[in-house]
């Protein structure tokens, strides 16, 4: 990308748009469109194939889908295929139609089998069974990981798909019942602290291992890869280290300062029992994380207290 080409970021409200744009512009790229939801629907092809028309960008990062945590992608399971589906089939098929030089599909870890050997390579996609909560929302992004790589077949496309493992950071939805368990717990154990509650509940046993990346360190494989990367291979994103969901809360609890008990909730599901990726695809293409999960709990926790604390109370 040279820094004035047209750069479009779908999603630049959301966790991982928002750190896109943050680190582009950091970067000095001076040449960035973007919609609100409000303005473009994204699952209207009329209205996305009007937007490439006008704008015409030249790279495209594709970082806005419908996301959730393990309750709401196993409450609303029609709402996640296909808001997906229609998103992703829009903006994909339109950057081809428009001549696009070049676009990054933001997929997801829950790709990969239910039961991948651990950590997962990308080359474990397709050989076994999805984790049912979320196989709908799962579905859709093989789906696009698929088109990305069947466009640049038969029509020589430069798509790309990268998989980044858990999130956080910035713009995070921290909402009880549809986020995932980091903004979740930051939420829970600052509310139990301020209202000097004792205890706080923990969805199932804690035993499952997730792995969590900050969103700028994302960002900044986002930008690095579609830089230097091209080709048909998946590109996993993380740090290369996970932990029990109980030593993630353990963790918040002292990040906030909350000195109560934790309670396990074992009638809410566990999901899959661990996704760590296999980040060594990633690491010979130049890139590492930087920032640690000390590290990142501390912003992410400053930035709750900056943006969302600061709003409802
Ligand atoms: P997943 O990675 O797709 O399973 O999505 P989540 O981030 O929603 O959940 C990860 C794990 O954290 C699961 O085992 C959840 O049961 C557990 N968890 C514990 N407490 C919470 C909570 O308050 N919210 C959410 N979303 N998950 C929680």
């Amino acid at each position: 990308m040279k820094l004035d080409s047209k750069i479009y970021v779908a999603g630049h409200r959301g966790l991982v748009g928002s750190a896109i744009v943050r680190n582009l512009q950091k970067n000095g790229y001076t040449n960035l469109v973007f919609r609100t939801s409000q303005e473009l629907d994204l699952t209207k092809a009329g209205q996305v194939s009007a937007f490439f028309q006008k704008e015409r960008p030249d790279y495209v990062f594709l970082a806005a889908a419908k996301v959730g945590g393990i309750v709401a992608n196993n409450d609303y399971p029609a709402d996640f295929i296909r808001d997906n589906l229609m998103i992703q089939t829009n903006v994909i098929d339109t950057a081809y139609q428009n001549n696009v030089k070049k676009l990054l599909f933001l997929g997801s870890t829950c790709i990969y089998p239910r039961l991948a050997t651990q950590p997962m390579r990308e080359d474990s996609l397709l050989t076994g069974e999805l984790e049912p909560t979320n196989e709908p929302y799962a579905i859709a992004k093989i789906a696009g990981i698929k088109m990305c790589q069947s466009y640049n077949r038969q029509y020589g496309t430069d798509f790309i798909s990268i998989m980044p493992t858990n999130l956080y950071g910035p713009n995070d939805n921290f909402d009880l019942t549809s986020s995932h368990v980091l903004p979740a717990l930051i939420r829970k154990f600052h509310e139990a602290k301020m209202n000097h509650i004792t205890t706080v509940e923990v969805w199932g046993t804690g035993a499952p291992k997730r792995e969590f990346l900050y969103s700028d360190d994302l960002a900044d494989a986002a930008v690095y890869l579609m830089n230097t990367y091209s080709g048909n291979d998946l590109v996993n994103i993380g740090m290369g280290k996970d932990i029990s969901i109980k030593e993630l809360a353990e963790k918040i609890g002292e990040t906030v300062g909350y000195q109560g008990e934790i309670v396990f909730n074992t009638s809410k599901p566990d999901g899959a029992p661990r996704k760590l990726v296999d980040v060594s695809r990633l690491k010979s293409l130049g890139w590492e994380a930087g920032i640690s999960l000390d590290d990142g709990l501390e912003l992410a926790y400053k930035w709750f207290l900056e943006h969302v604390e600061k709003n409802t109370t």
